[in-house]
C-alpha cells in the first residue's frame, strides 16, 4: 500500500503550481494529518465542527483550516474560533450568523459562497442567480471577507456534464468578479474539484481543489 506521503506527492504532481490543494482530512485521525504535515502540506479541510475543534487543538498552529461541510448556525461560534476559511456558506442566515460571531470574537473570517449547480442532487448552496445578492450582503457585513466561491459537480460518470457544471461555477465566479466584486483583490478563489473529478475542474478554471480519498484513502 502507498503511504499518505507518497499519495500526497502523486496528487501534487498532477496540480498546476497556481492551484491550491486542500487536503480533506475529515474522518481521518490527527496522526494522518501529522504525516501529511510532515510531508509539507499546510492546508486541510474538515466538514464537522467537533472534529475540527479537536484537530485544531491537537495539531501545529501554522495549519490553515478550511471548513467545507454544511454548517448549522448553532455551531458557528466554534467554527469561527477554529477555522481560517469557511468555504460552505450556503444561506444568508448562515452568512449573517458568521458575521455576528466574528464581530463578537473580534475576528475577520474569510468566507466563500457555496453555489449549487449539480442538477439531480439535493445539495446545499445558492443558485447562481442568487449570488450577487449574497455577495453584496457579504460586502455590507463586518467580520467576513469574501474570497471566492465553492461548488460541486453532479455525481455522474458523464464527464461532459461534470465539465458543464464546473464551467457554470467558474462563470458564476467570473460574473461576480466583473460585477459586485470588481476591484476586490481578495476575491480570487474558485474552489472546485474532488478526488474523482479534479482534473476536469482544473481544466474548467478551478483555483483550489479539495482532495480527501486520493491522499488519505477511503473513509
Ligand atoms: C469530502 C469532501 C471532499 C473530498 O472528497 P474526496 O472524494 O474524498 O476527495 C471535497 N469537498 C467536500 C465539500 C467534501 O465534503
Amino acid at each position: 500500500m502507498d503511504s499518505i506521503a507518497s499519495r500526497l506527492r502523486a496528487v501534487r504532481s498532477t496540480l498546476p503550481a497556481d492551484v491550491k490543494l486542500v487536503a480533506v482530512s475529515k474522518f481521518h485521525p490527527a496522526e494522518d494529518i501529522a504525516v501529511a504535515y510532515a510531508a509539507g502540506q499546510r492546508l486541510f479541510g474538515e466538514s464537522r465542527q467537533q472534529e475540527l475543534t479537536a484537530k485544531v487543538a491537537a495539531l501545529p498552529a501554522d495549519i490553515e483550516w478550511h471548513f467545507i461541510g454544511h454548517l448549522q448556525t448553532n455551531k458557528v461560534r466554534q467554527v469561527v474560533a477554529a477555522a481560517d476559511v469557511i468555504q460552505s456558506v450556503d444561506s444568508l442566515k448562515l452568512l449573517r450568523t458568521i458575521s455576528a460571531e466574528a464581530v463578537r470574537a473580534g475576528l475577520t473570517v474569510d468566507v466563500m459562497l457555496q453555489v449549487h449547480v449539480a442538477r439531480e442532487e439535493t445539495k446545499f448552496g445558492f443558485l447562481p442567480e442568487e449570488l450577487t445578492e449574497a455577495a453584496a450582503e457579504a460586502l455590507r457585513l463586518e467580520g467576513v471577507r469574501l474570497i471566492g466561491i465553492m461548488g460541486m459537480a453532479s455525481n455522474t460518470d458523464d464527464n461532459e456534464r461534470v465539465a458543464d457544471d464546473f464551467r457554470r461555477i467558474r462563470a458564476a465566479f467570473d460574473s461576480l468578479a466583473a460585477g459586485v466584486m470588481a476591484d476586490r483583490k481578495e476575491f480570487t478563489e474558485v474552489s472546485m474539484g474532488m478526488s474523482h473529478d479534479h482534473a476536469i475542474a482544473i481544466a474548467c478554471g478551478s483555483t483550489m481543489v479539495r482532495i480527501g480519498t486520493d491522499i488519505f484513502g477511503s473513509r
